[in-house]
């Protein structure tokens, strides 16, 4: 409302407020009075303002930008965005921490989020992901578990490294990602110089229904940079918001950051039959064997106008496809097809798609009706259910999955642990990681497993054993634990080293 080309503050129903620093009282020195409206509204308010956080991801930065095709790959997909060389398409990034609450400082060791909405002309296609291309468990049935063991002691309400620790060590399969997460790679420098990767596979399907298996791979184009223990350390005090700033103040000044996105393709038949469990996220598909192959590049070049709409109401979700793209049996990925989009219904309600920044830009018609705050018209005056004989939408087989053969017995099948666990840990240490990123690994992880439990060291101590002696050496030798010891335990099964390392 203006008055005189001056803007006029108002009322959440319009009406101009006429002070907004004084109550409205019984006399000079009397109570405050019912009647004063704008003051029980404005506390009200006020007391509703926070919504629940996430429960993982809480502190998280973003930015608007856009996706380009840079070579042709649609003989695999038919997913329109990736149609043509040249194409764009509008997208929304968050950036996160995993493990810490809304306030927390963005330096924490920790795998970070990268989420990608991408507003295609064929709906939103979330690419939900993380810093890091594998993660600690392989079913989502851990997931609650390891999230409660990140957090803070049901007790004493603080980080606790023997509950850290404890399931770490109860859950070998974790010890892939325990090596990435103690590697520099745990404290990126800021959100611009790391890399994304979806970890899951993925299935991309052509018109004709033939698929093949995917990986994406977001690669920093401004380099990978990392942080030491000490940085991170000195960071988490004197600055805990410091890659939210980067992020925003790098885009503020034009210095757009971009990634280079891959991605790797394994044939349903080659996946039949390859030496890892090309569904499992505790795996890599190494790069000899799977290079990985130049598909686009991802660049963010508009920060949000507002935090609260843009960043904090971004609704991300793994089930987000579009004709194109679909899921893989990846036991982690089935579990998270339906905990995001279950979350968004808690923390912003039930009509979460229809706030603007999670609204797909291409047309959404459908019987799903009402719920609370509804901005839209609702459906109209459509017909509310289907079929229907007044001219609503109807479904398209042609925009069908494409069929795949499964098989099986209905049963909780076990993941067995076995050596190959260890195999890919192990090439990271040994052939990717130099001396100085080995000492930085073992100096990393002393400094947080020495705060853990004597018996909790080592059995998890063991494990890197397992993985290489030299990092199990380490790792032992910076904690004063006995080394024959460790290799006693590295060479038990998993289950004679918990009883001998019994609490
Ligand atoms: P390659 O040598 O072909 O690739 C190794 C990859 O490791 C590179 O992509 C590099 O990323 C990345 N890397 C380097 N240092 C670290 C670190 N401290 N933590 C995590 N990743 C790092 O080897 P392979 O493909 O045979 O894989 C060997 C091991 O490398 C795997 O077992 C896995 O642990 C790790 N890795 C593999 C990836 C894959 O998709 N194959 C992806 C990321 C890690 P960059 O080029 O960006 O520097």
């Amino acid at each position: 409302m203006t008055k005189d080309n001056k803007k006029i503050m108002t009322t959440r129903t319009g009406k101009p407020v006429d002070n907004d620093l004084n109550s409205m009282t019984a006399g000079k020195k009397g109570p405050g009075l019912l009647q004063d409206t704008h003051l029980l509204d404005k506390l009200a308010h006020f007391d509703r303002e926070r919504i629940p956080e996430r429960v993982v991801h809480a502190k998280g930065a973003g930015a608007h930008g856009y996706f380009e095709v840079t070579n042709d790959l649609s003989r695999y997909t038919r997913a329109k965005f990736l149609s043509e060389v040249g194409k764009r398409t509008e997208v929304f990034v968050r950036f996160s921490t995993v493990g810490g609450e809304r306030g927390s400082a963005d330096a924490e060791r920790d795998p970070r989020g990268f989420a990608v909405k991408f507003y295609t002309e064929e709906g939103n296609y979330d690419m939900v992901g993380n810093n890091t291309p594998i993660f600690f468990i392989r079913d989502a049935m851990k997931f609650p578990d390891f999230i409660h063991t990140q957090k803070r002691n049901p007790r004493t309400n603080l980080k606790d490294p023997n509950m850290f620790w404890d399931f770490l060590s109860l859950t070998p399969e974790s010890i892939h990602q325990v090596t990435i997460l103690f590697s520099d790679r745990g404290t990126p420098r800021d959100y611009r110089h790391m890399n994304g990767y979806s970890s899951h596979t993925y299935m991309w399907y052509d018109e004709d229904g033939e698929y093949v298996w995917v990986k994406y791979h977001f690669k920093t184009a401004q380099g990978i940079k990392n942080l030491t223990r000490q940085e991170a350390a000195e960071l988490v005090g004197s600055d805990p918001d410091h890659a939210t700033r980067d992020l925003f103040e790098s885009i503020e000044k034009g210095n757009y950051p971009a990634w280079n996105v891959e991605v790797q393709i394994m044939t349903p038949e080659e996946a039949e039959n390859y030496r890892f469990d090309p569904f499992d996220i505790t795996k890599v598909w190494p790069h000899d064997d799977y290079p990985p192959v130049p598909l686009g590049r991802m660049v963010l070049d508009r920060n949000p106008t507002n935090y609260f709409a843009e960043v904090e109401q971004a609704a991300f979700s793994p089930a987000n496809f579009v004709p194109g793209v679909g899921p893989s049996p990846d036991r982690l990925l089935q579990g998270r097809l339906f905990s995001y989009h279950d979350t968004h219904r808690h923390r912003l309600g039930a009509n979460y798609e229809l706030l603007p920044i999670n609204a797909p830009r291409s047309m959404v018609d459908n019987y799903q009706r009402d719920g609370p705050m509804r901005p839209d018209d609702g459906g109209g005056s459509g017909p509310n259910y289907w079929p229907n004989s007044f001219h609503g939408p109807d479904p398209d087989p042609d925009y069908a999955l494409p069929d795949v053969d499964i098989h099986g017995m209905a049963a909780r099948h076990e993941y067995e642990l076995g050596d190959i666990d260890f195999v890919q840990p192990a090439a990271l240490f040994n052939k990717v990681m130099d001396e100085k990123a080995r000492e930085h690994l073992i100096g990393n992880i002393v400094a947080h497993l020495g705060g853990a439990h004597e018996k909790l060291q080592l059995r998890q101590t063991a494990l890197f054993y397992k993985v290489d002696p030299e990092y199990g050496g380490g790792v032992a030798e910076g904690l004063g634990l006995p080394p024959d010891e460790v290799k006693r335990l590295a060479e038990m099964t998993q289950e004679e080293r918990v009883k001998a390392t019994a609490l």
